[in-house]
């Protein structure tokens, strides 16, 4: 594994990242037709995490290497390198970690995936890099941005709202708005479903709406296991006057993915969604969405 931060080139700079991967054209991470980039590791652990093998980074245990049925993987010294050419994307190294990480990673600077993104670029409309938790790489995503931002690509960040936005002035001058998930709002109902800090999203809430870059705030509704009336409250409470300017997606829970205590968790019915959107558009939310 590179260090994050590496002479390249004997002269400049530059940063690495942890690409999980790269989807072309999604439709569903913001605005119009995006390139969406995965980044690996996140700094909480949902219980409701449907991609729990972006957790973490890979602790080199070697289990999954004399599992792969394709020879992709192997150890250079003590490292598990990923061969992309030989892998038939089985995922049976995955289904074998048991440190929720993957081997299929690649760390790439922020150069690298602008090249990536920008063969795309006829067919797309903006880039949205999203984790595991993409603030853990702040400075790396700077980098990126400003790339695409010359390019004319829009540009968004998809956040968990556990990393601290403040000292990252430079990263949301060159951000179009984050989309930020609010989890819960009570402390210890966030701590219990995330094992974070709901301090720190409601201090990125207060900022990024002071700084206008609130692109969407996403609550997933678990039943028995968050507040959506309290959270929805609080938010409002936070916002106040730029309500009418926020988009707001409730998301249904879906055991799709999810591993432990939630694995075989119910989702929320019909009834209980519109309930809550109806509870979301009271409270002055400008665009409420349900999906
Ligand atoms: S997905 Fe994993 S186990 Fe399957 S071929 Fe690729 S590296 Fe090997
Ligand atoms: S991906 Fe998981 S199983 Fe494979 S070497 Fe890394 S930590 Fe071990």
């Amino acid at each position: 594994m590179p260090s994050p931060l590496c002479l390249k080139g004997g002269t400049r700079m530059e940063l690495f990242a942890p690409v999980n991967k790269v989807i072309p054209f999604s439709l569903v991470d913001g605005p119009g037709s995006r390139c969406s980039v995965f980044l690996q590791g996140c700094n909480i652990a949902c219980a409701y995490c449907h991609n729990p093998e972006t957790q973490n980074l890979c602790e080199e245990c070697g289990l999954c290497v004399e599992q792969c049925p394709a020879g992709a993987l192997y150890r250079e010294g003590r490292h598990v390198r990923w061969n992309k050419d030989a892998c038939v994307q089985c995922d049976t190294c995955i289904h074998v970690c048991p440190h929720k990480a993957s081997p299929k990673i690649e760390w790439l600077t922020p150069s690298e995936v602008f090249a990536i993104v920008h063969s795309y670029q006829p067919f797309i409309r903006g880039i949205t890099v999203s984790g595991g938790e993409c603030m853990l790489h702040a400075h790396w995503m700077r980098e990126l941005f400003a790339l695409c931002r010359e390019a004319g690509l829009g540009t968004l960040i998809d956040s968990n709202g556990c990393v601290p936005f403040e000292g990252h002035n430079d990263l949301l001058d060159v951000a179009d708005g984050v989309m930020l998930d609010v989890k819960a709002w009570d402390e210890g109902t966030f701590a219990q479903l995330t094992s974070g800090d709901v301090r720190v999203v409601k201090r990125n809430l207060a900022l990024l709406a002071e700084r206008d870059k609130i692109e969407e705030l996403r609550i997933v509704v678990v039943p028995g296991w968050n507040d959506p009336e309290a959270t929805i409250a609080g938010i409002a409470d936070v916002l106040d006057e730029k309500l009418a300017q926020t988009k707001l997606k409730l998301i249904r829970f879906r055991r799709f993915g999810v591993v432990g205590t939630l694995a075989n968790a119910d989702s929320p019915t019909d009834e209980r969604m519109g309930e809550l959107e109806a509870l979301a558009r009271e409270a002055g939310f400008g665009q409420v969405e349900l999906r």
